[in-house]
């Protein structure tokens, strides 16, 4: 077995707190993701769409069927630096009006997004993108660069997802389209309006240097975040490391999760995550 790559079971609290359904870039509804769930071993789930909370009454009912504990979540896109960063609220009261206008802002910004991004792809790439793009915002509820990027392999575009990203959607590629987020501090104080527990999601997957990681933990904190995304499925060692140093240093929590969001991709399966340092306090005790 690879000793780097980290996907064992923790121990209690085994909690999978990032999950994605069809109510955003997920593949399973939310009652079959609970299904898959339930049967790997897990009491604790969290329903953590991107940018909407459209699918937790069923995902509530169904964990409620299916004997697993449930906490009401999202994974909010907002911006640092010019960069993308994403941030989940836990245990929140979905109905908050303030936070449902937060997440019909960015629903908005998305649909722009995935358009333009069409455009280019169309103009710069020499690609049906307008066409896959209407596709795209026409049916899907919360419209991501995944869904494009599934509809551009289906139309032969690109061998997979990955190449799709790196050649077409990534930086310097003919559908690279910034997108002007949220802050930071709206996004925490959005979250926290609704009663959630604030966390920063997969802080290592961002092009930041050591230093800048450091900052953004650091304005992270100081405007009310909670907890660290530390166990993720498939982490690295020394990623997981770094992760758990800036807990210790900033006196957050910190939180466990797989972020799956299709069976298809086996290392980001339901339930597989790394287990976190003891001296952490799992996020989890507190929802
Ligand atoms: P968006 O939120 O619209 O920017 O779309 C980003 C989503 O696409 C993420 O939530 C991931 O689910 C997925 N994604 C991002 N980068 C990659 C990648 N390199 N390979 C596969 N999926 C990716
Ligand atoms: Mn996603
Ligand atoms: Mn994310
Ligand atoms: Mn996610």
């Amino acid at each position: 077995m690879d000793t780097a790559i980290i996907t064992s079971m923790s121990a209690a609290p085994h909690a999978d707190l990032h999950l994605h359904s069809t109510h955003s870039d997920g593949v399973l509804s939310p009652t079959d993701l609970v299904a898959l769930v339930a049967t790997r071993g897990v009491p604790m789930m969290a329903l953590t769409d991107h940018d909407t909370v459209s699918g937790l009454d069923e995902a509530r009912s169904a964990c409620a069927a299916a004997g697993l504990r449930f906490a009401p979540g999202v994974e909010v896109s907002a911006g640092w630096r010019g960069q993308s960063i994403h941030v989940i609220g836990l245990g929140l009261r979905s109905d908050e009006p303030q936070l449902g206008g937060h997440l019909a802002g960015l629903r908005a910004l998305r649909t722009e997004r995935i358009r333009e991004i069409g455009e280019r792809l169309e103009k710069r790439g020499r690609l049906p993108g307008r066409e896959l793009a209407a596709g795209v915002c026409a049916t899907a509820a919360v419209p991501t660069r995944m869904h494009l990027a599934r509809a551009l392999v289906a139309a032969g575009a690109a061998a997979d997802l990955d190449e799709v990203f790196k050649r077409l959607l990534g930086r310097g590629g003919p559908g690279h389209v910034p997108i002007d987020w949220p802050t930071l501090d709206s996004t925490v104080a959005a979250l926290r309006g609704a009663g959630a527990q604030v966390v920063l999601a997969h802080p290592h997957r961002y092009r930041l240097s050591a230093g800048a990681l450091r900052s953004l933990v650091d304005e992270f904190a100081a405007h009310g975040g909670h907890a660290l995304e530390v166990g993720l499925g498939g982490i690295a060692r020394h990623d997981l490391d770094r992760l758990a140093t800036l807990v210790r240093r900033s006196r957050l929590a910190a939180s466990t999760g797989s972020d799956f969001h299709d069976p298809a991709l086996a290392w980001n399966s339901p339930g597989r995550f790394a287990k976190l340092p003891a001296d952490l306090e799992p996020v989890a005790m507190r929802l």
